[in-house]
């Protein structure tokens, strides 16, 4: 199993590179915000008890969410993945890290797309027009997530950094501008 990690903030444009890449590299893209939406529309306990947190913008507690990477690294041991949206805490961090210990395997690399506030609210403001997620919908929520963006996921980034290896990558400019830094990068 070899594990791409990609880390930046809401509306920096992780979901669509990380969809280029599945092409490119042939690792199935793993995205926490999406499973979690499909255990909520699969009705799973797991998705019922999680569901108000996603809906409101707020991050799902550790506790719950270690269970969630335990989950994706067995159903996805025999193939190479993409992991995007963990850890976007400390704690998560950790958990990651000790996980990795235990089953003895490395992050191949880890990408942290870097795009400038005012930016990131601009994007925020035009997903609201097209998107059916009901976490997009409000202003406020992207407000409040970009918020926790800033309080516990970028800490949480800086932290990584203490432990491994992180490539910045510039995620201004258009779509296709950041695959061939991407590309660049990972030497593709
Ligand atoms: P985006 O890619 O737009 O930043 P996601 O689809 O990854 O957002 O995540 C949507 C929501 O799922 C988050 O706002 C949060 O409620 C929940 N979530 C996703 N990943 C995590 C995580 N690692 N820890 C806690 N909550 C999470």
């Amino acid at each position: 199993m070899k594990i791409l990690l990609i880390t930046g903030p809401p509306y920096s444009g992780k979901g669509t590179q990380c969809e280029l890449l599945e092409d490119k590299l042939g690792y199935v893209h793993v995205s926490v915000g999406e499973r979690i939406r499909t255990e909520k529309a699969n009705g799973t306990k797991f998705g019922l008890s999680v569901r108000d947190y996603e809906e409101r913008g707020e991050l799902v507690p550790d506790s719950m969410m270690s269970g969630v990477l335990l989950d994706i690294f067995t159903e996805n041991k025999d193939k190479n993945i993409i992991l995007d949206g963990f850890p976007r805490t400390i704690a998560q961090v950790d958990a990651l890290e000790e996980l990795l210990d235990s089953i003895d395997i490395k992050l191949d690399m880890i990408l942290n797309i870097e795009v400038p506030s005012p930016e990131l609210i601009r994007r925020a403001k035009k997903r609201a027009e097209t998107s059916d997620r009901k976490d997009d919908k409000d202003p406020r929520i992207h407000f409040r997530r970009l918020e926790i963006f800033e309080e516990r996921t970028r800490p949480a980034i800086e932290y990584l950094r203490s432990k491994f290896e992180v490539t910045d990558i510039d995620g201004t400019g258009t779509k296709e501008k950041v695959t061939n830094l991407i590309k660049e990068k990972i030497n593709l």
